[in-house]
């Protein structure tokens, strides 16, 4: 009877299949980055398992008709990872590379983003594996709403409150919220966030992630005793974040020195037009092939002469094999998870300092927090009351997480979880199991 009832509980403990801590990728990043955290814990470490398993998955089939009335079929995931501080936020990424793994771990550090700057949400991610550029704009509505109402089974203002990742923006918010709108009978605003500003939109929420990225930059500058006048930025990934936060760098007197995208990979040792950058951006989808810098290998990215590197691009690309090369003093994590834990490692001992995504990076929510608090409210803000408020949280957040940094003498990135873990799992806790 013993055996039978032990063996019932190893069952019940036993990780499913697709959460195998040894299974490489995204969310195998993330369960090491959770292991790294738990000796802080204290008795919430009982609670740990509830960040290892994702609270809901959903696998969706996206069939849509092209133009040319084929029948294509794309695969779409929307995952809530911990719901315990509130409705499920996080973005909606469109890209050929999107696994469940990925998703999983976006929908993870969106759990950490937010408790790190204490907005009242839980962490969700969604995505669909397919290439947006191969797509018309009719073909990628279609998708977009059919998506929308496969996964309309989870969100909601109150549930789960989609928002722009790569290669999704306010056209794509906007589809979004009118599937949603449609399906449930009533204008929603406040289903997703990202939307254009006549749309329930806030000011601001654009460039948010951007400027987020920039607060923390020039508070750890100050922290550091680096001068951001005069600073040499290197950007990997020139869209929404990597081209706001060049901008803003530049604004302050920085020099952005190098530039890498999916289309190139620039340098000028004198400082990049950037402005001009973001038209030829416009103009041409990528950086590639400015006339105001030589291009380069894109190998020789990493090895560039820099103060403040900030990859804005994707996950896993400052890797064992790249980080040694790194010369930077500070590095920024405008993208989602862009080091691996290995590559963390070797910066460490090398003395750069690494912003972590999960406070880097939380500008976009915390903009997006308040776009959903205004669409509840019907009551908009200005954008310096935006801008204000924004920088206000994330520089009260980078301060708690440096504090906790300097008193356990461990990296931000493992101080941000435990600042991050702690709160999540005081809800859990506070809230109990249940039945
Ligand atoms: P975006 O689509 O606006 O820009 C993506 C950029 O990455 C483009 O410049 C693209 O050329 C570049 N890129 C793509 N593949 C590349 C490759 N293989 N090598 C080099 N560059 C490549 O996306 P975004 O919204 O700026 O998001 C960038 C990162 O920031 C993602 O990791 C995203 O999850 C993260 N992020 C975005 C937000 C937001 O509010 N948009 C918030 C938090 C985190």
């Amino acid at each position: 009877m013993q055996a039978k009832d032990s063996s019932a509980l190893s069952t019940a403990h036993a990780l499913p299949s697709y959460l195998n801590p040894d299974h490489l990728g995204p969310w195998g990043i993330y369960l090491q980055q959770v292991d790294r955290v738990t000796p802080y814990l204290g008795s919430l470490a009982r609670w740990v398992e509830t960040l290892k398993r994702p609270k809901r998955i959903l696998v969706v089939d996206v069939p849509i008709e092209m133009d040319d009335g084929r029948i294509a079929h794309f695969e779409g995931y929307r995952v809530q990872h911990n719901l315990s501080r509130g409705p499920g936020k996080g973005g909606v990424r469109f890209h050929q590379d999107v696994t469940l793994s990925e998703v999983m771990a976006l929908s993870a550090w969106m759990s950490i983003k937010n408790a790190a700057v204490n907005v009242p949400y839980g962490g969700a991610k969604g995505g669909i594996r397919v290439d947006p550029r191969q797509l018309s704009k009719a073909e990628l509505e279609r998708l977009t709403r059919r998506y929308t109402s496969e996964i309309g089974l989870l969100i909601g203002p109150t549930k789960d409150i989609p928002a722009p990742d790569v290669n999704t923006n306010g056209q794509v918010m906007a589809w979004m919220m009118d599937t949603y709108s449609m399906n449930t009978g009533a204008t929603a605003t406040g289903v997703v966030t990202g939307k254009p500003v006549d749309l329930g939109g806030s000011l601001g929420r654009v460039e948010a992630t951007g400027r987020g990225v920039f607060t923390v930059g020039v508070e750890a500058a100050k922290l550091t005793g680096l001068n951001v006048q005069g600073a040499r930025v290197a950007v990997q990934g020139f869209g929404n974040v990597g081209g706001t936060a060049g901008k803003l760098f530049a604004d302050a007197g920085a020099k952005v020195v190098a530039v890498q995208d999916h289309t190139g990979t620039i340098r000028n040792a004198n400082g990049l037009d950037v402005a001009a950058l973001l038209e030829h951006v416009g103009n041409t989808g990528g950086v590639g092939g400015f006339a105001g810098a030589e291009a380069m290998d894109a190998a020789d990215f990493w090895g560039v002469d820099c103060d403040i590197l900030i990859p804005a691009a994707l996950e896993g690309q400052i890797t064992k094999d790249n980080a040694g090369q790194i010369k930077a003093k500070l590095v920024i994590e405008g993208a989602n998870g862009p080091t691996t834990p290995e590559a963390d490692d070797i910066l460490n001992e090398k003395g750069v300092l690494v912003l972590p995504d999960v406070i880097a990076n939380a500008g976009g929510v915390t903009v997006s927090y308040f776009e959903w608090v205004q669409d509840f409210s019907s009551f908009f803000w200005t954008e310096d009351e935006i801008n204000a408020r924004l920088v206000r949280i994330m520089q009260e957040a980078f301060a708690g997480v440096w504090a906790v940094a300097q008193e356990h003498k461990v990296t931000l990135r493992t101080a941000t979880f435990i600042v991050a873990c702690k709160r999540i799992l005081h809800a859990r806790e506070a809230r109990g199991l249940y039945p």
